[in-house]
């Protein structure tokens, strides 16, 4: 027996971009599960792509392991928080692994976005990050990012030293606070978000938001909103025609059509 379809359905797009020899961001799709995962690794030569790679495997495996049917309404987001958490653990635990074995690779790690479709009683998506890749919703024409960067900008300017706009080109603007590898923390945030009918979820890594501005993405995606296939590549097309300076993933997930 075939499990029944989710109501939404994920749909992703990975490019090495224009600048870039390697690509070092992974994604991941179950759409049985309701599981996506955008993963930008780091570090040098091969080992960013082996930390995105290993941090996405592990944590696909971890959810799967552990899926179950869901709890009741007021136990989601502790269920989901607990699963998502042990899942990123398991992803830090599996570079840190490869690291003990491969010391060369020990400046490799990774940031990780994921969203967890919590189907009943009403649609709800628990997002989880570590690092500086985005979860955005994308309800009544508006795009809304829904977590917060762990970079050293976004710091900065929460704790108010610096501008929204000063921190776009700042030259540390790549610096991470929060990573799955060896010497960073990997605390995610968790959070659950009811879903409406309409909603699309869009997770990506940075080389997106570094070639495009929000009003540039919104409008790609509802110009390309019968087709999520085409919307990711014209997202990536957009992306290297400004400049490709760095991998662009685009993951959307979107309402599964009738
Ligand atoms: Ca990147």
């Amino acid at each position: 027996m075939t499990a029944p379809s989710l109501p939404w359905i994920g749909t992703g797009l990975t490019d090495t971009g224009r600048s870039r020899a390697t690509n070092q961001d992974t994604f991941a799709i179950d759409n049985e599960l309701g599981l996506w995962v955008v993963a930008d690794g780091m570090g040098g030569h091969a080992g960013g792509n082996i930390a995105s790679e290993l941090a996405v495997a592990s944590i696909m495996n971890h959810v799967r392991s552990s899926a179950q049917p869901w709890p009741s309404v007021s136990d989601q987001l502790q269920h989901a928080t607990t699963v998502l958490t042990h899942a990123i653990t398991a992803g830090k635990t599996a570079i840190q692994e490869r690291i003990a074995v491969s010391p060369e690779l020990s400046s490799m790690g990774t940031t990780v976005v994921l969203a967890w479709l919590c189907p009943l009683p009403t649609p709800s998506v628990a997002i989880a990050h570590v690092g500086d890749s985005r979860a955005y919703v994308i309800r009544d024409k508006r795009l809304v990012a829904v977590t917060t960067d762990h970079s050293l900008v976004q710091q900065l300017v929460t704790e108010g030293h610096m501008t929204l706009e000063d921190s776009l080109d700042h030259p540390k603007r790549n610096v991470l606070v929060r990573a799955l590898g060896l010497n960073f923390p990997a605390t995610p945030d968790i959070a659950l978000h009811p879903l409406h009918p309409h909603d699309i979820l869009l997770l990506c890594t940075d080389g997106l938001m570094k070639m495009m501005s929000d009003e540039a993405i919104l409008s790609v995606i509802l110009d390309s909103k019968d087709s999520p296939e085409k919307a990711c590549q014209r997202l990536i097309a957009r992306a290297n025609e400004a400049g490709g300076k760095d991998n662009t993933t685009v993951l959307l997930i979107t309402p599964r059509t009738p």
